[in-house]
């Protein structure tokens, strides 16, 4: 038998902590998250490994130390409203979720939103809604947003999360001309037409799909 808690520990320790990421919110909220919830049953031995692991439809639940530099990137705060684009298996979702006011997660399929929903309940986290649609387009609803974050890579940032980006706000997302590899950049709204882009580092995520985002293949 696994003990969950120790191995979390010890994901914080070396994978996170000891790869640079600082900022305390997150590293508590890496530290409170049950990563082995959020991966299917069958693999949930290697909920603490240091990688990304398969979830149904073929998407991917992203490695944690890529969660943790992106919640770190986006700044998060207390009073933070987030939009989550790619809901996946929700943990993404969870850790802001463990940090800010509240989540507004978009996911494209059915059975992953269906999964997530489900997942976040049992768990009792309440400020993370989950949304089905094309989160390319962003969520207009509940605009502007503090910080945007996406799980899937596009070839360049949506239109629509740079009018949905609250001034000072920060968006974090994979952007490249390949399906799955990308530059993770991070674009900060200073005014009302003046953004400015920060490059974290190469990443590998599955491709953003929709009208502003990758054609379905
Ligand atoms: N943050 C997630 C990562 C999931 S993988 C986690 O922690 O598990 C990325 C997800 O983005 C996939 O579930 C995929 O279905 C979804 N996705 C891809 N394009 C999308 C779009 N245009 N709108 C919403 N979700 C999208």
């Amino acid at each position: 038998m696994i003990d969950f808690r120790e191995a979390r520990e010890w994901m914080v320790v070396r994978q996170i902590a000891g790869r640079g990421v600082r900022d305390s919110n997150v590293l508590s909220a890496m530290r409170r998250v049950p990563r082995e919830e959020f991966v299917p049953a069958q693999l949930r031995e290697y909920a603490y490994d240091d990688s990304a692991l398969p979830i149904a439809s073929q998407q991917a639940i992203s490695q944690p130390v890529i969660v943790a530099q992106m919640m770190e990137a986006a700044e998060l705060g207390p009073r933070d409203r987030v939009l989550d684009i790619g809901t996946g298996s929700g943990y993404a979702a969870a850790i802001a979720a463990a940090i800010v006011a509240h989540v507004h997660s978009v996911e494209r399929d059915p059975l992953l939103a269906d999964t997530a929903r489900e997942t976040l309940a049992r768990l009792g986290i309440s400020n993370v809604t989950v949304h089905l649609g094309d989160g390319t387009v962003g969520l207009f609803a509940y605009a502007p947003y503090d910080a945007i974050i996406a799980g899937a890579g596009g070839p360049r940032v949506p239109r629509a999360w740079h009018s949905q980006l609250s001034l000072g706000g920060r968006i974090v997302m994979p952007v490249g001309r390949e399906h799955h590899h990308q530059r993770l950049i991070k674009l900060v709204r200073h005014g009302e037409h003046d953004y400015h882009e920060h490059w974290l580092g190469e990443v590998s995520f599955v491709p953003l799909i929709g009208e502003d985002g990758w054609a379905d293949y």
